[in-house]
C-alpha cells in the first residue's frame, strides 16, 4: 500500500526529479542538508569554515563534511587592536560568500561561532579591553547577517588541542565505525590518533599516553560513543611559527644590541630586510629591552649557515628542565610517553610540503634536505621559486623548517624511530584538520556519549 507521488521542483534554474514516497504510515521527504559555521580567528589569519551533514544522521561518524573553507583577507583579528571596526569590516566578503552557499531558509538555523587563538591569547594578556572592543566589533558584524550566531570567544590552549584531536579521529574514523552486520561499533585495530598542529602564535600536541598522565592540568576527560578517553594534550604559548621566529630575531638581536645590523644564519645569504625595533618588540613573547628606541630601523642579513641557524633555534627551548622521576616536552612541560600514530597540521604541513617532506621520509633525509636547503643563495632560491605565492614566504621556509625539525625531535622527542609514525597532512575526506570541526561537533551535540544503537538508515 505504498504509492509513489513524482514531484519536479526547479531550483536554482535546475530540475529536480524528487520521488516521494507516501505510505501507510505517512509522507517522507528527503532528508535536508543542514550547516554550521565556524571562524577560526589565527593570529595570521582568520579562515571562515561552512560545514555540511545530512540532517537524518546527525550521530554518525564521518558524515560532517567541510562545504568551503573561506580565508578572510588581511591579518589576524589580534592586529586590529588599534582599529577594531576594521576587524569587523574584514570578515564580511567571507559571510557574503557563506550566504550564497548555505540556501536562504536554513540560513537562520545556522549555529555560527567564532573561536580566536594565541593572536588574542596575547592580546588579551597584553590588554584586555582592547581585546574585548575586537570581540564586540566581529560579533556586530556576523549579527548583521541572518545566521544563528552563538558567540566569540577565546579558546583555551587546552580545548585547541582537544579539538583537534576530536577533528582527526573523528575524520579517520577511529572513534566509531558502521559495521557491515549494521551495528555502530568501536574500531578494535584502530588506535587513536595523536595531533600536532602548528599555529602562527602557539603550538598544540594531543595524544593518549600508554600510562598514566601525571599532571592534571594537561589532562582532558571524553566519553565519545560509549567509549571513555584520557588524553594528554599541551598548547605551548609563544612557539607558534610567527612567534618562535620573533624569538629568534630578536636573539640574534641580543648578540649585539647596539648594532644597527642582525646577522641571520637562517635566511639565504644576499637576502636583507629592514624592521622596526616597534614590529619585532610588539607581542610579549618578545620583550623589548631595556631604553629601547621603537623607531629604529633593523637591518636583517642572511647568512645562510644552518650549523649557526640549527643552535640559534635550539636556544629558543629549555630542553634540561624538567622535575625528577618525570617526562617532559621541553621548558619543564611534562609531557608523558609518545604512544601510536600522530598527524602534523597546519604550520607542520605548510612548510614540509613546500619542501617535499610529506612522504614519510626518514629523520635523516628531513635533516639532509633542510641543511641542503638552508644553504641556497637568495638569487638561486628565487630562481628556483619564482611562484609569486611562495616568494613572500620564501626566506622563512629554511627557520620554519629547523624550528620544526627541532621542536619535533628535540621538543616532543620524536626519535628516528618514532618520527615514522608522523604523518604530515593536512585534510582528510575534503576536510581540512584544525579544531573547528571537533569545535562544532561538541557544540552541536554531534558526538554523542553513548554509542547510537540503532541505525535508521543506510550509511552513506
Ligand atoms: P595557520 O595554520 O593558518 O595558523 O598557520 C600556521 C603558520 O603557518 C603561520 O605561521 C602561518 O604564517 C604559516 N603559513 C600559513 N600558510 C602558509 C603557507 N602556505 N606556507 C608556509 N607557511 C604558511
Amino acid at each position: 500500500a505504498v504509492g509513489c507521488l513524482l514531484a519536479v521542483i526547479v531550483v536554482s534554474g535546475t530540475i529536480a526529479l524528487i520521488l516521494v514516497a507516501v505510505g501507510v504510515k505517512g509522507v517522507y521527504l528527503p532528508p535536508g542538508t543542514k550547516y554550521g559555521m565556524v571562524f577560526d580567528a589565527g593570529s595570521s589569519h582568520t579562515a571562515l569554515y561552512i560545514y555540511q551533514w545530512p540532517a537524518d544522521k546527525e550521530n554518525g561518524t564521518g558524515i560532517v563534511s567541510q562545504a568551503e573553507a573561506c580565508t578572510v583577507q588581511g591579518p589576524g583579528i589580534s592586529s586590529y587592536a588599534e582599529n577594531p571596526a576594521n576587524a569587523g569590516a574584514s570578515l564580511r566578503a567571507c559571510l557574503d560568500k557563506a550566504m550564497t552557499i548555505i540556501p536562504v531558509e536554513q540560513q537562520r538555523e545556522t549555529p555560527t561561532y567564532l573561536g580566536a587563538t594565541a593572536g588574542m591569547r596575547l592580546l588579551r594578556e597584553q590588554n584586555s579591553t582592547k581585546a574585548d572592543l575586537v570581540f564586540a566589533e566581529v560579533s556586530k558584524t556576523i549579527q548583521q547577517y541572518p545566521v544563528d550566531f552563538r558567540g566569540a570567544r577565546i579558546l583555551t590552549g587546552n580545548e585547541e588541542g582537544s579539538f583537534g584531536w576530536i577533528t582527526i579521529n573523528y575524520l579517520l574514523e577511529t572513534l566509531v565505525k558502521f559495521s557491515f552486520a549494521g551495528k555502530w561499533i568501536r574500531p578494535q585495530s584502530a588506535e587513536v590518533l595523536g595531533a600536532l598542529d602548528l599555529g602562527g602564535a602557539s603550538t598544540q600536541i594531543t595524544f593518549q599516553p600508554s600510562g598514566t598522565i601525571e599532571d592534571n592540568s594537561t589532562k582532558v576527560f571524553f566519553r565519545l560513543y560509549g567509549t571513555n578517553y584520557s588524553i594528554y594534550t599541551h598548547s605551548y604559548l609563544c612557539y607558534g611559527r610567527d612567534q618562535a621566529l620573533k624569538m629568534l630575531l630578536a636573539a640574534l638581536r641580543k648578540e649585539n644590541l647596539t648594532s644597527q645590523q642582525i646577522s641571520h644564519p637562517c635566511y639565504p645569504k644576499g637576502y636583507e630586510e629592514n624592521v622596526t625595533a616597534a614590529a619585532l618588540y610588539d607581542s610579549s613573547c618578545v620583550p623589548a629591552p631595556v631604553a629601547h628606541d621603537p623607531s629604529q630601523i633593523l637591518t636583517v642579513r642572511g647568512t645562510g649557515a644552518p650549523a649557526d641557524c640549527r643552535s640559534a633555534i635550539q636556544k629558543l627551548f629549555n630542553f634540561t628542565a624538567c622535575g625528577a622521576n618525570r617526562t617532559c616536552g621541553f621548558n619543564g612541560v611534562y609531557q608523558p610517553l609518545g604512544h601510536g600514530q600522530f598527524f602534523a597540521f597546519s604550520g607542520f604541513y605548510y612548510t614540509f610540503y613546500f619542501l617535499n617532506l610529506t612522504n614519510g621520509q626518514p629523520l635523516s633525509v628531513i635533516n639532509a634536505t633542510i641543511w641542503g636547503f638552508c644553504t641556497k643563495g637568495w638569487k638561486e632560491l628565487q630562481a628556483s621559486f619564482p611562484q609569486e605565492e611562495s616568494l613572500s614566504r620564501l626566506h622563512n621556509y629554511c627557520p620554519s623548517a629547523f624550528y620544526i625539525l627541532t621542536l619535533l625531535h628535540e621538543g616532543y622527542k620524536f626519535d628516528e624511530q618514532m618520527w615514522s609514525n608522523i604523518h604530515f597532512r593536512q585534510q582528510a575526506a575534503n576536510t581540512d584538520f584544525g579544531w573547528t570541526l571537533g569545535y562544532v561537533l561538541n557544540l552541536t551535540n554531534m558526538i554523542p556519549a553513548e554509542a547510537p544503537e540503532q541505525v535508521k538508515g543506510q550509511q552513506r
